[in-house]
């Protein structure tokens, strides 16, 4: 699938169109990643993220990218892990569908995500980027936009558990470009 790929690297400093934000439900930053993103876009980004009125656990909300080289933010609440039999999956294959269905429908070609859910909120790396990757190949299977597709891991580590779980679940799909 030669519009995915995993690397390593800082979200704030993606070139694609849009970047997707590991938030919280209130929109109003955080630490972590949604820290990062909101420092780098400056005071705009948390002007408009006031008026959004909060976002639920699972769905998406768009902005501005502001100060960011990126020209929308998808700000997305993971789920926070507690043992995985409160429908963490499925809220965490929900946060990866309703970005990229949002992003369709502003017709954005180029989407970054950050490994959304396993930093302080506890999701096992493995397990989160086999629902994360599944979601997003289900997704471009059936659309057309966005064009292309990144994971940008924050470590090394983290990318190669990716790469990993993507060997393993789409074996025979070229994995080599990745
Ligand atoms: P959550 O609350 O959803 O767990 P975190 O921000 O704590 O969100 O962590 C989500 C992931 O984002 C972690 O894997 C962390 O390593 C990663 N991360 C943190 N900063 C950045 C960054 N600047 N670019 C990309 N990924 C980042």
């Amino acid at each position: 699938m030669d519009r995915f790929s995993i690397l390593v690297g800082d979200i704030t400093k993606s070139d694609a169109q849009a970047i997707v934000n590991a938030a919280n439900t209130t929109l109003l930053g955080g630490s972590g990643v949604d820290g990062a993103i909101h420092r780098s876009a400056g005071p705009g980004l948390l002007a408009e993220c006031r008026t959004l009125g909060g976002c639920e656990t699972g769905r998406a909300k768009l902005t501005g990218g502001y100060d960011l080289p990126a020209r929308y933010v998808l700000h997305t609440p993971g789920p926070i892990w507690r043992g995985g039999d409160q429908g963490e999956a499925a809220l965490l294959a929900s946060c990866y569908r309703s970005c990229l269905e949002l992003a369709e429908a502003r017709g954005v070609e180029t989407v970054d995500f950050p490994s959304i859910s396993t930093g302080v909120y506890g999701y096992p790396l493995a397990q989160a980027a086999a629902v994360a990757l599944k979601a997003i190949m289900d997704f471009l299977r059936d659309h057309a936009l966005p064009r292309r597709v990144r994971m940008v891991c924050h470590t090394e580590r983290a990318a190669e558990v990716y790469r990993q779980t993507y060997n393993m679940l789409y074996a025979g799909e070229k994995a080599e470009r990745l």
